[in-house]
């Protein structure tokens, strides 16, 4: 027996069919009514049926014309749902349907690559345009050769050079002044610097108040904004941008051997290093910087996602 429905409160119930007065019908009559009619306001009685259920009744002076689709409508239906299966960058049909963006696996894949690339591309825009904006380079190895290290300050939009200073020792009143003056200079400025989590980790400005595998205390990082780990990169621009991966159903660009393969210059020029990642940024920024050749949405020949 199916579950009962139970009475609707406040509606006028009839216990059988010849007691519902002349005019109210339920859903379903109106629906088999020529033409067909469907509900136009709200119950105003209720009969029950089948002993346990109440089904609502409505006034037939208030019901609408149900619209029934034409043949035309229909199809366009059909030819929708079946689109669903569709991938709409590549063609490939699917056993389910694809759901928001209607892209395939791979076709997905190449997609949130795409984006990825796409995103660079307008943080390098913003950098640019950015006349805050700035370029930190930091070389502070405490195993490299006496004097090597260094930082250099490099304003983006312009390459114009601000600062260049032998950063002295750790622990030194000269790497302290150095900070110092990083602290006046940086101050409410957007900082962007070399490498991230992934890269040389002597290269990470940070590195100028620690000692490498040293934890840094927050109260630290929150005493120099510049060190924060919030800033972006130039080596998480150009890895988005570049869009390699190192195998085939990651998702996750990276770079293609972190230190061997980068897109800018790694010397004991500071000022010079940064310099070719100012230009790199105005690459990426105008488009002409290249992509991986075998780039995801480059390599399955159906070209640049289209927006959904
Ligand atoms: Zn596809």
């Amino acid at each position: 027996m199916p579950a009962s429905v139970p009475p609707l409160l406040g509606l006028t119930k009839y216990t059988r069919w010849d007691q519902v007065p002349d005019g109210l019908h339920t859903k379903t009559q109106l629906a088999e009514m020529d033409p067909p009619l469907k509900p136009g306001a709200d119950p105003v009685g209720q009969v029950l049926y089948h002993g346990n259920s109440y089904a609502p009744l409505y006034e037939l002076a208030a019901a609408v014309p149900k619209r029934r689709a034409t043949s035309a409508q229909r199809a366009a239906l059909d030819r929708a749902r079946e689109l669903q299966y569709v991938c709409r960058r590549c063609g490939v049909q699917g056993d389910e349907p694809l759901g928001k963006g209607r892209w395939c696996m791979r076709c997905s894949c190449a997609v949130m690559m795409w984006e990825q690339h796409a995103q660079a591309q307008v943080m390098a825009r913003e950098l640019v345009a950015d006349q805050t904006a700035v370029l930190l380079v930091v070389d502070a190895d405490p195993e490299g050769p006496p004097g090597t290290q260094a930082v250099a300050v490099l304003q983006i939009h312009d390459h114009r050079v601000l600062y260049t200073a032998q950063a002295g020792e750790h622990g030194t009143p000269e790497r302290t002044a150095v900070v110092d003056r990083l602290d006046v200079l940086l101050a409410d400025r957007r900082v962007v610097r070399e490498c991230d989590h992934g890269g040389l980790a002597t290269r990470i400005p940070f590195t100028l108040v620690s000692l490498p595998r040293e934890m840094l205390p927050s109260a630290t990082i929150a005493e120099h904004a510049w060190m924060s780990s919030e800033v972006s990169s130039v080596a998480g621009v150009w890895v988005a941008w570049y869009a390699w991966t190192d195998n085939p159903s990651s998702t996750l660009p990276a770079a293609p051997g972190y230190g061997k393969q980068i897109a800018w210059q790694r010397s004991l020029d500071l000022a010079s290093d940064a310099q070719s990642m100012t230009a790199l940024l105005h690459r990426i920024a105008d488009g002409t910087e290249p992509v991986w050749e075998k780039a995801r949405w480059v390599a399955d020949g159906h070209g640049v996602p289209s927006p959904v």
